[in-house]
């Protein structure tokens, strides 16, 4: 059994949910706290966590009345202690602690905290059973495989909250699993999307974080700039909706208003549309299985022209290695996540350029298919493991790449 509801289960919502949110502080840490703000009545927050933001962690810790709060940092453990004084509300720090906020006793866990620095904590809600509302693609990516096959043994609920996925989970509830053909996922394109390779190859870290339909967190703007941030969604919807990569149809649409849907084996096509805000997705995860009143209303007027086309492999190298990725399987995709982490933080840090990211990749992939290191990870130290050899094998490869000329 999939730990995705895929066939609409007559689940009764609860009167209170009590939750945890990990990446609190954090773009979609953010919109969940509005949407918790508008019904506080329904849900009691047990922990929350932030990477290095003590005094935010804090504050949001007071204001929602949580019973824990964890800092990624472990030498920030006395400022958020200090920060929390008179509260009585418990601090940790360290990685640890961030296992500990998801062990705390939440129905349901908001996985927000960006990168594979998400497994080990987003694992363990799902190790007891929690209702994971997955906004994380990383964890998937890193260790998908493993991660759905804990969750499944658990007994966890994984709801998907990233828009396309989420788009595609509530298509499925007009079918079943069994009768889908196809699953389809959109992609804005991005801010480079109608420039010419030489224009892109030469972007700036300014025009990179500039996205033209959704406010996000850095590393996810860059992905979405490069097209990693499709090539991961593939990869995530493989291992949500147990999908074989060519049953996963990528469609560029600028828009941002149809994120996804499915099409039925009898020729059915059902998507979810709504506005480009992640508060919408969320909302629909925060309140599974019933609906809660949401933030924003999509204009019928913003339907008049809605395009779609085939993404660009050529101007957008990125989406084919994470296809290939995909494809060879064993730890690939795992390598794949590790040394784009590194290299979107290097094009951030102005160390390399823009086509770099997808050049460092893959010369990362092929380093580590010629040393043998693809072996997909059992566990999650395995993983942790993989992850790691991938990280420095990239590190070690930045100077030479950084030196290509495009
Ligand atoms: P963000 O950078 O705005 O926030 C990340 C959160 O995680 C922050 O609270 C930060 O303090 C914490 N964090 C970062 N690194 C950490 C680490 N190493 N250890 C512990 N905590 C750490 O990112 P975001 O845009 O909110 O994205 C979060 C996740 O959700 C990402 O995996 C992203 O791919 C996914 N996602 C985001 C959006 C979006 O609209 N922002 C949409 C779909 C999916
Ligand atoms: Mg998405």
């Amino acid at each position: 059994m999939s730990p995705v509801p895929y066939d609409m289960t007559p689940a009764v919502a609860p009167v209170e949910r009590s939750v945890t949110l990990l990446g609190a502080t954090g773009s979609i840490g953010s919109s969940t706290v509005d949407l918790i703000r508008r019904a506080r009545d329904r849900y009691r927050v047990e922990a929350v966590t932030a990477a290095r933001n003590a005094a935010a962690l804090a504050a949001l810790a007071r204001e929602l009345g949580a019973r824990f709060a964890a800092v990624a940092d472990p030498a920030l453990y006395e400022d958020l202690k200090r920060e929390l004084s008179g509260s009585g509300i418990e601090a940790g720090a360290g990685p640890e602690a961030l296992v500990e906020a998801a062990r705390r006793p939440a129905d349901w866990v908001m996985a927000a905290i960006t990168g594979a620095a998400s497994l080990k904590p987003t694992l363990a809600a799902a190790d007891r059973g929690a209702i994971v509302a997955l906004a994380n693609k990383e964890c998937l990516v890193c260790a998908g495989t493993l991660f759905m096959r804990r969750a499944a043994a658990a007994g966890a609920t994984v709801l998907p909250v990233d828009s396309e996925h989420n788009a595609v989970f509530q298509s499925l509830a007009s079918g079943r699993r069994a009768e889908v053909a196809r699953i389809i996922i959109t992609a804005s394109g991005g801010p480079f999307r109608t420039w010419p390779i030489e224009r892109i190859r030469q972007a700036t870290v300014e025009e990179a974080l500039k996205h033209p339909n959704w406010s996000m967190g850095p590393k996810i703007t860059i992905d979405s700039a490069s097209m990693m941030n499709k090539g991961l969604e593939i990869i995530e919807a493989h291992h949500l909706f147990a999908a074989s990569a060519d049953e996963i149809d990528v469609l560029v649409h600028p828009q941002s208003i149809v994120h996804g849907g499915i099409e039925f084996v009898d020729g059915s096509m059902v998507a979810q549309i709504g506005p480009p805000d992640m508060r919408v997705p969320i909302a629909h995860c925060l309140a599974w299985p019933a609906r809660m009143a949401g933030a924003t209303r999509l204009s019928f007027d913003k339907l008049a022209n809605l395009t779609f086309e085939a993404p660009d492999e050529v101007r957008f190298p990125a989406l084919r290695l994470a296809k290939a990725a995909l494809t060879t399987g064993q730890g690939a995709p795992t390598v794949l996540n590790a040394a784009n982490e590194i290299a979107v933080a290097a094009f951030l840090d102005r160390k390399i350029g823009f086509p770099h990211i997808a050049a460092l990749v893959e010369a990362t992939l092929d380093a580590s298919a010629a040393r043998g290191v693809l072996r997909e990870p059992a566990d999650p130290d395995e993983a942790v493991a993989v992850d790691h050899t991938a990280r420095s094998l990239a590190r070690d490869l930045l100077p030479e790449i950084a030196a290509k000329a495009f």
